[in-house]
């Protein structure tokens, strides 16, 4: 943070709660019989311990199919002062918004704003699942959305290989910006 105020770039902080699958769970050493809903809910919680020690607010793009399974974490998130936005319905192979024609895009993007929209107030942003969006999507944000702030410039491989080195993630950010 220090580095970041030094320089007065401003961030946008944001995380994604999507399913975990089986894959992620081998790739990062996640016993596969943990119950989702627990390993979800430890993760938003030092999120928010995190968010709190530096003492920042942040977008949490939640997939709508976990909502109900993590309805006390999105109310704490809420009570916080963070932003909820929608990634998608059920963020599996069949959400891909890369390829989906529109009338399918449009029956699940405002399936997932309605079910988040049950548990929080509008949603307003907008992240699509695996950052796979198209032409369309946009054109169907217009019902309401406000940004999808995350398109990405990187192709799959070299999002897996950010995602298996973390460390990865923080260099390319800080060269993105020149932060260094
Ligand atoms: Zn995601």
């Amino acid at each position: 943070m220090e580095i970041i105020k030094r320089r007065g770039v401003p961030v946008l902080i944001t995380c994604d709660i999507d399913p975990l699958t089986r894959d992620e769970r081998i790739r990062y050493g996640i016993p596969l019989s943990e119950e989702q809903s627990s390993l979800l809910g430890t993760s938003i919680e030092l999120m928010i311990d995190l968010l709190s020690d530096i003492g920042i607010n942040a977008t949490f793009f939640v997939t709508a199919a976990l909502c109900e399974e993590i309805e006390d974490e999105l109310n704490e998130l809420k009570r916080r002062g963070h932003q909820i936005g929608c990634h998608g319905l059920t963020h599996d192979e069949y959400d891909n918004y890369a390829r989906l024609p529109y009338n399918e895009q449009f029956r699940r993007i405002r399936s997932a704003t309605e079910i988040i929209e049950d548990f929080v107030e509008r949603v307003t942003v907008f992240r699509a699942p695996a950052v796979r969006i198209s032409a369309k999507t946009l054109k169907i944000l217009e019902i309401g959305y406000l940004t999808d702030p995350f398109v990405s410039s990187m192709d799959d491989n070299t999002m897996d290989d950010m995602l298996d080195n973390p460390k990865t993630i923080v260099d390319f950010i800080l060269d993105l910006y020149m932060i260094k």
